[in-house]
């Protein structure tokens, strides 16, 4: 089905053009109908599949296509659970409005408010906020939705477990009763249930695919090793050039930072996104994977959120994750859009019963495999005293907002890593990745 099959408005079909896509992914195709004729629609779709274009796409339209009841107000509220997900929402939609004249703003913690404040006040038609920093400006008047006809709650599963449920109630309550409200998640879950219930009106579900089918297109790996050879495990795979754009997950910040600062002694150019880091770096973190300046980066789970990186080659779950969704979250990373990648995940002794878990959730077993000429034997390297301390404090998980700068590193090395033939350059066999914008 083609895009102007959906009735979308000629300069959005337009941009859509511009951008390269050729048809509508599932979701799309179901959810742009709903959304043009006004409906509230609770949309189950993990991330990769084109949900962020299925619900701005048709608000774009309909924001420029019907005159507002109130002048130069706000008419569209996004609401996303990371400062990383509304700056990508954020690039994405600016592509899709790139024909029609639509103000675009958007508002989240850990960088000047000033800006945000002059854009709510001028009337910005749509804003794309995290729900805390948006709340704030709300308690100072320096928001007027009074005339809100559209609110978006993206990834909302994952807003509820970063604890927004009282900060979006508030926005919620301080919004127009009469309005459309669109709701993606990549779980129904019973609480989602009830956000539902609260929220909307009639909502219509669009499900596209099960819900445990991560990306169909990625292919999943275990690799079974000790605890302390994981990283250099990681150093031994990354001797493979295919593995030329890699996303790594640890469970915690300091591991994302040891293992960085392993990777760069190798000479493999590397970056990390985690909660320590400042909002400047994270963005730099990404800017530099998006453009291959790093060829890794390490990442925690709530640091990563909504990452939306076209060509990633490899996940790598170097710390598996306790939860299904994550894990289903972690791999959609790669494969986006129907293009091909690879998941590879490292299991140690304690996490057998969580990868059993994960297979009987996804219905199928995932394939073990050995690395050719790894020493599973290694003994364990001795370690320093600061690294005795450092993993010490590094006991926690990552939390959803960070302090200072922390350690971290980014860029740097010249060397490549053991094994030569990682040079970007090389011609991978794999079948050409999707891309975007
Ligand atoms: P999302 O699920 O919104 O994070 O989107 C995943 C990726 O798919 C993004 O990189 C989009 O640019 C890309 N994308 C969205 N819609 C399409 C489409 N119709 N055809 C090809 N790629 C798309």
């Amino acid at each position: 089905m083609p895009f102007k099959a959906l009735g979308l408005h000629p300069l959005i079909l337009q941009a859509i053009r511009d951008t390269g896509y050729t048809e509508p992914t599932p979701i799309q195709a179901a959810a742009i109908p709903e959304i043009l004729l006004g409906n509230d629609i609770i949309g189950i779709a993990q991330t990769g599949t084109g949900k962020t274009a299925a619900f701005t796409l048709p608000l774009l339209h309909r924001i420029h296509s019907t005159q507002p009841a109130h002048p130069h107000k706000t008419r569209t509220l996004i609401l996303a659970p990371t400062r990383e997900l509304v700056v990508q929402i954020e690039e994405n939609v600016r592509a899709y409005a790139n024909h029609v004249p639509i103000q675009i703003t958007k508002v989240y913690g850990g960088v000047s408010e000033r800006p945000q404040i002059q854009a709510l006040r001028s009337g910005a038609e749509m804003v794309i906020a995290t729900p805390g920093r948006l709340l704030d400006l709300m308690g100072r008047r320096c928001a007027d939705f009074s005339g809100l006809e559209h609110l978006v709650l993206d990834e909302a599963d994952r807003m509820l477990d970063m604890g927004f449920l009282p900060d979006i109630r508030r926005v919620v309550n301080a919004l127009p009763k009469k309005r459309q409200t669109l709701l993606f998640s990549a779980t129904l879950s019973r609480e989602i249930e009830s956000v539902t219930k609260e929220f909307q009106q009639n909502p219509k579900v669009v499900q596209i695919g099960k819900r445990s089918n991560p990306a169909e297109t990625v292919t999943q790996f275990v690799y079974e090793v000790p605890r302390h050879l994981k990283t250099s495990l990681l150093c031994h795979l990354l001797n493979d050039p295919k593995m030329d754009m890699v996303l790594v997950f640890t469970r915690t910040k300091h591991g994302a930072d040891r293992v960085a600062r392993k990777l760069e002694s190798l000479g493999i150019k590397t970056g990390t996104l985690h909660a320590n880091r400042s909002q400047n770096q994270r963005l730099r973190a990404l800017a530099d994977f998006r453009s291959n300046a790093i060829r890794v980066l390490i990442a925690t789970d709530i640091a990563a959120r909504g990452i939306d990186v076209d060509g990633i080659s490899h996940v790598v779950n170097l710390d598996f994750p306790p939860q299904v969704e994550d894990y289903v979250h972690r791999i959609g990373r790669t494969g986006r859009a129907n293009a091909i990648g690879d998941a590879i995940s490292f299991i140690c002794q304690d996490d057998h019963g969580s990868l059993r878990s994960l297979e009987r959730f996804i219905g199928r077993g995932i394939v073990r495999k050995k690395a050719e000429g790894f020493d599973y034997a290694a003994p364990e390297p001795p370690r320093s005293l600061e690294e005795q301390q450092r993993d010490r404090g590094g006991r926690r998980f990552d939390g959803p907002r960070g302090g200072g700068g922390g350690g971290g590193n980014r860029g740097g090395g010249q060397r490549r890593g053991s094994g030569g033939g990682q040079g970007r350059g090389q011609s991978s066999q794999r079948p050409q990745r999707a891309s975007s914008r």
